[in-house]
């Protein structure tokens, strides 16, 4: 297959697994953050750590969308898919995200009419099909996804429909990296960045990571092969002693990004001041908000949310994993009360949560033959 199997070639793996261990200082460790869910996925799913040197860690980053979304915000988004009436529409994903009253099957299971969308697109045609009863597009989602709900509010608004709600999650990947670099316990050496993300904003808007805080990053694809050479890159930097911000990624992100989806985000969002984020709390500009000449399809005006927040159950410990502070199995509670099909807290739900993709992925050995 192309564009799939020269990535996954386990000669060139182990090829690059060797690159790695040659440019791998014995006498240093490299703490490098993978910031998409995707690489933690893939990291796992093919065993890469088990290639490394034991003096490279990959930490996983809070980049799974769904991991990061407070409990607070899921309670928001099923208080109003209990109202009379009301069809609460949301990807797949998001359908066993535990708040503190259940997860939206469990709204289901109650009487709620929870539906699964493949995109924003598919809520506002339930919409146009159902004009009597108001439709929620509970929208989450890094500038990836975001996209595809601001599209589909302008051609809401160019239909007219007036029974079509957006509750908008949608969060901003750079002021977590941010929070990231200017928090106590910041131990992290270089990050390999987000490969979707860059799709939509491009490489330019990492520069402050290297100008700033002297980090190199590395933009990635998501197969094994990518994985390692952006390692290479990073090593490469870190030994000469330089940061910068390069693409591994180029088949299919550019330096400035894709220009039409950077132009329909900037006309329905405006940044809010603050969004709390899972484990990390408060980061100030992190969040999407939708902008007053689109509020008449806002939820949280149109709807309500009372703005209530609710911590983590108390031994949960997804905070710090995904600061990177803790690995998942250091968390009491993995694997034993916490299991994908019991999820405690949200990154053992989705496939991109670390907990999660170190769970099913916890016996893989390197599926890469030579
Ligand atoms: S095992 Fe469960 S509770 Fe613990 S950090 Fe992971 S998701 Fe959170």
């Amino acid at each position: 297959m192309k564009f799939m199997d020269e990535y996954r070639d386990g000669e060139t793996v182990h090829r690059l697994s060797r690159e790695i261990s040659q440019l791998a200082d014995q006498n240093r460790t490299y703490r490098i953050m993978e910031i998409c869910g995707g690489h933690t996925h893939s990291i796992f799913r093919f065993g890469l750590s088990q290639i490394l040197p034991g003096n490279i860690e990959l930490i996983h980053g809070p980049g799974c969308p769904v991991c990061v979304l407070p409990m607070g915000r899921m309670d928001e988004g099923l208080a109003m898919a209990e109202r009379d009436g009301l069809i609460f529409t949301a990807f797949g994903d998001m359908m066993r995200v535990p708040g503190t009253t259940g997860t939206p099957l469990d709204a289901k299971a109650r009487g709620a009419d929870i539906r699964m969308v493949y995109s924003p697109l598919d809520a506002l045609e339930t919409a146009r099909r159902n004009l009597d009863r108001p439709v929620l597009f509970f929208a989450i989602g890094f500038e990836t996804t975001a996209p595809s709900t601001a599209v589909t509010l302008m051609k809401a608004k160019e239909l007219g429909v007036t029974n079509f709600f957006v509750f908008c999650n949608h969060v901003l990947v750079n002021p977590a990296i941010r929070a990231l670099l200017e928090s106590d316990d910041m131990r992290l050496d270089a990050f390999i960045g987000p490969g979707h993300v860059s799709t939509v904003i491009g490489c330019k808007p990492y520069e402050f990571i290297a100008e700033e805080f002297q980090r190199p990053l590395v933009v990635s694809g998501f197969e094994p092969v990518d994985i390692l050479q952006s390692i290479v890159m990073i090593l490469r930097q870190m030994n000469a002693g330089v940061a910068k911000i390069e693409n591994q990624y180029g088949r299919a992100v550019s330096w400035d990004g894709n220009t039409a989806a950077r132009k329909a985000l900037d006309r329905v969002f405006e940044t809010r001041s603050t969004f709390m984020w899972r484990g990390l709390g408060g980061i100030p500009n992190s969040a999407y908000a939708i902008r007053e000449e689109f509020a008449e399809f806002d939820a949280e005006k149109q709807i309500g949310v009372r703005g209530r927040s609710f911590p983590d159950p108390a031994l949960a410990q997804c905070g710090e994993v995904l600061k990177g502070v803790k690995k998942p199995v250091e968390c009491s509670l993995f694997g034993t009360v916490c299991k994908p099909e019991n999820p405690v807290g949200a990154l053992m739900v989705s496939s991109e949560g670390a907990c999660a993709a170190q769970y099913r992925y916890s016996d893989a050995t390197t599926v890469l033959r030579k």
